[in-house]
C-alpha cells in the first residue's frame, strides 16, 4: 500500500524518520483567518499529530476571498471560524487530532492552550496578541513562528528561544508596523507566499531540522516584485525583558483588560466580559423573543437587530457589534441588552 506521506518521506531530508517525529507534535494555531486556515490545511495533510486552533470569529462573505477552507454555507450559517475548519480539517485527514477553540485569545487563555504544544504559529491581526504570544513562547520555551500580511506585502520570522533575538528584541529597529489592519486590503498571492514561508519553517521544526531554519526575518512585495531578508542576529538584547538576562515577560503581567475594541477593518467592536463566563443562549433568547426581537441562532453564537445595528453573542460572553464604529456607543447597546 502506497503510504499517503510517502511524497513526503521520499523527500531526503524528511524521510520515514522526520515523518514519524511529525505524527508526534503538536501545533497551536492562533487564529483562523487566511493564515491560520492554510497553515492549518497544511500540517493537517502533512500528518501532524495534533492540531489546536483558536479563533474568536466567524466565517463572513469577505473571508472567502481568501480564507480557503471555508465555503458559503459556513457564511450562512455564521459557524465560527475554528469549528469550520475543524469540520474541514478533519474531512482532509481523520488521523489528526483537532482542537478547536472559539476564544478571544489573552494571556489566560494563552498559558492553558500552550500545555504541551511544540510550536506556535501566529495567525493573527495584532500586535498586542503577538506581545502575548512572544512572551509565552520564552517562558515555556515553545518556538513560534510569526506571519504578517497587509496589500501585496508579507513578512514572516522564527523566533527560538533562548537562540534567536525575540519579537520585542526587534520591535525598536525593523519596521514592523502597518501589518495590524486589513483596511488596505489583501491580495492571495502575498498571503501564500507567508504561509510559505510559515510552513517550510514549521515543518524544519517539527522534524528536527533546526540547522536548515531561516535565521532571517523575511519580506516581500509580490505586486512590486520585492524580497529581502534582514539579518537580524546582532539585535538580541541582553537587556530584553522577554528573552534577556532578566526575563519579566512584561506582556503577560496584565491580561490585556480591553473590555472593548474596536476590530480591525471592520466596523465592529468586540466586548469582552471581565470575567470570563458562559453566556446561557437559550435564556437569552427567550427573554429577547419575548421583547419581540428576532433572533438567529447556531449551537455557538446568537446574533439579533438593534436599530441599524447588529449584536451578536459567543457563548464566552463576548459580544460583536456591528455597524457601530464608536466603543461608547456600542458598550451602551451591550448594557441595554446584556447587562
Ligand atoms: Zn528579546
Amino acid at each position: 500500500m502506497t503510504s499517503r506521506y510517502s511524497r513526503q518521506e521520499l523527500f531526503l531530508p524528511i524521510g520515514k524518520k522526520g515523518q514519524e517525529k511529525l505524527r508526534s507534535k503538536h501545533v497551536l494555531m492562533i487564529g483562523a483567518g487566511a493564515l491560520g486556515a492554510a497553515n492549518a490545511e497544511f500540517l493537517t495533510r502533512a500528518g501532524i499529530g495534533k492540531l489546536t486552533i483558536a479563533d474568536r470569529d466567524y466565517v463572513e462573505w469577505s473571508n472567502l476571498q481568501r480564507q480557503q477552507l471555508y465555503c458559503e454555507e459556513d457564511v450562512l450559517e455564521r459557524m465560527p471560524k475554528a469549528v469550520a475548519s475543524a469540520r474541514k480539517l478533519r474531512a482532509i485527514n481523520s488521523d489528526v487530532e483537532i482542537i478547536p477553540h472559539v476564544v478571544d485569545v489573552g494571556v489566560q487563555e494563552l498559558e492553558q492552550l500552550t500545555d504541551g504544544v511544540d510550536l506556535i504559529i501566529d495567525a493573527t491581526d495584532n500586535f498586542d496578541i503577538r506581545l502575548m504570544i512572544n512572551d509565552i513562547s520564552q517562558k515555556n520555551k515553545i518556538p513560534w513562528i510569526y506571519g504578517g500580511c497587509v496589500g501585496s506585502y508579507g513578512l514572516s520570522y522564527t523566533i527560538l528561544p533562548g537562540k534567536t533575538p525575540c519579537l520585542n528584541c526587534l520591535l525598536e529597529t525593523i519596521p514592523l508596523g502597518g501589518i495590524t489592519c486589513d483596511t488596505a486590503g489583501v491580495i492571495q498571492p502575498a498571503i501564500q507566499m507567508v504561509i510559505a514561508h510559515q510552513s517550510a519553517e514549521a515543518l524544519k521544526i517539527l522534524t528536527g531540522a533546526f540547522d536548515s531554519l531561516r535565521h532571517k526575518l523575511v519580506s516581500f512585495d509580490v505586486w512590486n516584485n520585492q524580497y529581502r531578508t534582514i539579518n537580524v542576529s546582532s539585535l538580541k538584547k541582553a537587556s530584553c525583558p522577554s528573552c534577556g538576562e532578566n526575563q519579566t515577560y512584561p506582556f503577560l503581567s496584565y491580561d490585556n483588560l480591553t473590555k472593548a475594541a474596536i476590530l480591525c477593518g471592520r466596523d465592529t467592536v468586540q466586548i469582552r466580559p471581565g470575567k470570563v463566563q458562559e453566556r446561557d443562549l437559550d435564556h437569552l433568547e427567550r427573554i429577547l423573543t419575548a421583547q419581540g426581537i428576532q433572533t438567529q441562532r447556531n449551537p455557538f453564537l446568537l446574533s439579533f437587530p438593534v436599530d441599524s445595528a447588529r449584536l451578536v453573542v459567543f457563548k464566552d460572553g463576548r459580544v460583536f457589534v456591528h455597524g457601530i464604529k464608536d466603543i461608547t456607543e456600542a458598550k451602551k447597546l451591550y448594557h441595554r441588552y446584556l447587562g
